[in-house]
């Protein structure tokens, strides 16, 4: 299976509610009310870009504490695993860059500390052989993301060097944010503040912040010095990443675009109907168009062309070369209400060579017989023929080899943002420093992965640029408790934590059980 089309099948498996059973179990961490969790860094969201962060904090010799709100941690990453998993990409890194688009320069930025070489050595040392495939794409030699977090897990959980990061599994994040105030002599660290604090100058940073998260045993409290949030974007919220944060930010002032569907398919109208004729839905949702041509113009004018492969759906296209160009085509219907795309289902084939085919003698052979058995097309691509053309128009060899080679499709609409593959938009990045904090409005707030507004195609983009930004928000965040006047380890003692238990041994296999 190619790593394309992995994706898409593993998008299109079914997903079990969560489970319990052999996973990361819950901590219990008490029945409310119950005194503050206090620790120098809260980190909430345990995908890729929550754990990469957590390992550098970690490494630093910070204390950690990990909050998600599934069961398990990495979902997503697991589910990325199933159908085979593109961790990074071999092509030279300016061309890796320039797939960030109008992000480039800033997922470059994080690229430079830890690109896709470094994401490599990073896997070897886990233990995980990586390969290049004949795509340029990479994976782990067993495809698997499964043994990858199992490694990484154990490694996070007992470092060779540094500080175990504690995890608090079905710990949501309920968007409560608030500023503490500077510590008062006569304050006990049981009386939770009643009213929100801010800090004394608009742009002095609190002493920390105080969050709530909501579990199985009702609400914790936690102070942390300095917090970090990889929430991830909206797609596949059964995954834990809801997208629920946008207008819990919005409300302290971050400044957010509107999270969308990236890498994801497209509703099609034939004519004046929207959708494929019933026929085609039928007898051909799920089949695949391999080595066709796509061509379209985008919202700025600008040709696209790419040749690969697509999926016809109960309601238009996806596919790898769909989600490659998923950005412009969503961009372009946003413009205009619908943009054409051109197919080109016999890219190798000159014109003249299709039309003199065309118009040899058919000795009774049916149309669709004619481009079955004389131009090797797909049961299909003829029905996908015959679903533009009309019948008049089909008995001219010409006007057949031209629309064979622009088959022309009005796409209407992108999927919705659930069943993409990841989401665009999030956090501006302009209200980020070169650390990843949110400086203006909520200095010591630190966000990485795909909650921030940056974008990029399947291919081990997405995941590496997750990563990378990451680690660049985790080494800010120590460098940035390490200039604040109050020394971070101060914060963490055993006696302020006294309802955090003792946690279970790693252990996903549940969970991966749950997902195949
Ligand atoms: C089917 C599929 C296949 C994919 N395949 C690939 C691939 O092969 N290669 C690739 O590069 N990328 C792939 N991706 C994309 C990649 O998995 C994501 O880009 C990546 O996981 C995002 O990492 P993240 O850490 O930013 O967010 P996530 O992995 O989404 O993690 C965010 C975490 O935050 C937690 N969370 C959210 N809100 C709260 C809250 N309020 N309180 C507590 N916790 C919360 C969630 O539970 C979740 O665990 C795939 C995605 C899908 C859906």
């Amino acid at each position: 299976m190619s790593a394309h089309s992995s994706i898409s099948a593993a998008a299109q498996s079914p997903l079990p509610p969560p489970t319990t059973g052999g996973a990361i179990h819950a901590v219990p961490i008490g029945i409310t009310p119950q005194p503050p969790l206090h620790c120098p860094v809260a980190i909430v969201g345990a995908g890729p870009a929550g754990l990469m962060a957590a390992e550098v904090l970690s490494a630093a010799g910070l204390k950690v504490h990990l909050f998600d709100a599934m069961p398990t941690v990495g979902r997503k990453l697991l589910l990325a695993g199933i159908g085979g998993l593109n961790l990074t990409h071999a092509e030279p890194l300016p061309a890796f860059k320039a797939r960030y688009g109008a992000r480039a320069a800033d997922c470059g930025r994080w690229l430079d500390a830890f690109g896709p070489q470094a994401l490599r050595d990073w896997a070897a040392g886990l233990g995980i052989d990586t390969f290049v495939g004949s795509s340029q794409r990479v994976f782990p030699r067993d495809m698997k993301a499964a043994p990858l977090l199992r490694a990484w897990l154990q490694r996070l959980r007992h470092p060779a060097s540094g500080v175990p990061v504690r995890f608090h599994m079905r710990q949501r994040w309920s968007g409560h944010l608030q500023p503490l105030a500077p510590a008062a002599p006569q304050q006990t660290p049981s009386t939770p503040p009643t009213t929100p604090t801010t800090p004394q100058s608009a742009h002095a940073a609190p002493p920390g912040y105080c969050l709530h998260l909501q579990g199985p045993q009702g609400q914790t409290e936690v102070h942390a010095r300095a917090v970090l949030l990889a929430l991830g974007g909206a797609s596949w919220p059964r995954l834990g990443s809801d997208g629920a944060w946008m207008p819990w930010l919005a409300q302290h002032g971050v400044a957010l675009q509107p999270l969308r569907p990236s890498n994801c398919g497209f509703d099609v109208a034939v004519g004046t109907r929207l959708g494929w004729s019933a026929h085609l839905q039928q007898r051909f949702a799920g089949a695949a168009l391999k080595g066709v041509l796509l061509r379209f113009t985008d919202a700025n004018g600008q040709a696209f062309e790419r040749r690969g492969e697509c999926v016809l759906t109960q309601t238009g296209l996806e596919g790898s070369l769909i989600y490659a160009a998923s950005a412009q085509l969503r961009d372009a219907i946003e413009t205009a209400g619908r943009v054409r795309i051109a197919l080109d289902l016999k890219p190798d084939w000159s014109r003249s060579r299709l039309q003199a085919e065309l118009e040899r003698a058919r000795s009774g052979q049916s149309l669709g017989t004619l481009l079955r058995k004389r131009l090797g097309l797909t049961p299909a691509q003829v029905a996908l023929l015959h679903e533009v053309l009309p019948p008049e128009q089909r008995h001219d060899p010409a006007h057949v080899a031209a629309t064979l080679q622009n088959l022309p499709i009005e796409l209407v609409a992108p999927r919705p943002i659930a069943e993409a593959i990841s989401s665009a938009g999030g956090v501006a990045l302009e209200d980020l420093n070169d650390a990843l904090m949110l400086q203006q409005p909520l200095p010591g707030v630190f966000c990485a992965g795909e909650m921030l507004d940056w974008e990029a195609p399947t291919g081990g983009y997405l995941l590496t640029a997750c990563m990378a930004s990451g680690r660049v928000a985790g080494l800010g965040l120590a460098a940035w408790l390490r200039a604040q006047p109050t020394a971070a380890s101060t914060c963490a003692s055993a006696a302020t934590e006294p309802q955090i238990a003792k946690q279970p041994p790693p252990n996903i296999t549940g969970d991966i059980a749950a997902l195949g």
